[in-house]
C-alpha cells in the first residue's frame, strides 16, 4: 500500500493510521487462528510474549494494523492480550462489564473494522462473570452500575441450579451482544454480509484459561 496517496476514510494522508503501516492484514480465518494458537499458548503456560518489547513499541508508534477486535468484560482476571499471547498493536480491545453494546462501544469496534481494516471482531464473554451474576439475580445496584446490568440479556429459561444457570446466561448473552453488532451498525451488517469482517463468540475459563468458541447464529452470513 502507498502510504502517500490520500485516504479515503481520513484524509489524513500522512498522519493516517491506516497508511502508515503498510503491512496487510490476513483474512480473517487466518486472524482467528492466530488467536486459537496464541489461547492454547496461554493455556499450556507457553506463551511467545512477542510484540512487547521498545523494538515493537517503536514499530507501532507509527501506525496501528490490529488483525482483531476483541469485546472483552472488564474483568482483572480477562486481559485478552494476555489470554490471546498478542503484543502491542495486534488486537483492538474495547472492555465493559459483561461485554455488553451500546452505541459508543460498537462505534469503536466500527473503527477497528473500517479504518483499521481488522478482517475479525470476537465478543468474548467469560465462565463467572459477576456482571452477568448479578444481571441473573436481579437485585437493585446502585446509579451507573445498575444502567451497565440493565443491558445484559440472560435468555429465558434459565436451568434451575445455580452455576448451570449462570454458565446459559453468560452464552446467552455473549450471543446476543455478538447479533446486536450486526443489528445496531449498518456499516458492521455490510461488512459480515460482504465478507470483508467476520464475527465470533468465544467464553473464555477462568479455570483452564482456554477459550471455547461458541456457533454464531446465521451462519450463511460468516462463511469467510
Ligand atoms: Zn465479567
Amino acid at each position: 500500500m502507498n502510504r502517500f496517496v490520500a485516504c479515503l476514510t481520513c484524509s489524513l494522508v500522512l498522519l493516517c493510521p491506516v497508511l502508515l503501516q503498510a503491512e496487510e492484514q490476513p483474512n480473517a480465518e487466518t486472524a482467528l487462528q492466530r488467536l486459537k494458537e496464541g489461547n492454547a499458548r496461554f493455556a499450556a503456560d507457553q506463551p511467545a510474549a512477542k510484540h512487547r518489547d521498545a523494538k515493537r513499541r517503536a514499530e507501532v508508534a507509527k501506525g496501528q494494523r490490529p488483525f482483531a477486535v476483541i469485546l472483552a468484560c472488564a474483568d482483572s482476571r480477562v486481559a485478552p492480550e494476555l489470554i490471546f499471547d498478542q503484543g502491542l498493536g495486534d488486537m483492538l480491545v474495547v472492555r465493559v462489564a459483561g461485554n455488553v453494546s451500546n452505541p459508543e462501544i460498537i462505534g469503536s469496534i466500527e473503527f477497528g473494522a473500517t479504518s483499521l481494516k481488522a478482517p475479525l471482531i470476537v465478543v468474548l464473554g467469560h465462565s463467572q462473570c459477576g456482571a452477568v451474576a448479578a444481571a441473573v439475580d436481579g437485585k437493585p445496584l446502585p446509579s451507573n452500575l445498575a444502567k451497565v446490568i440493565e443491558r445484559i440479556h440472560i435468555g429465558k429459561d434459565l436451568p434451575k441450579e445455580k452455576e448451570a444457570a449462570l454458565d446459559a446466561a453468560i452464552k446467552a448473552n455473549v450471543l446476543h451482544h455478538a447479533k446486536e453488532l450486526t443489528k445496531q451498525s449498518k456499516v458492521l451488517e455490510e461488512f459480515v454480509a460482504g465478507q470483508r469482517v467476520r464475527i465470533v463468540v468465544g467464553v473464555y475459563s477462568l479455570r483452564t484459561g482456554e477459550v471455547d468458541w461458541l456457533e454464531m447464529p446465521k451462519a450463511k452470513e460468516q462463511k469467510r
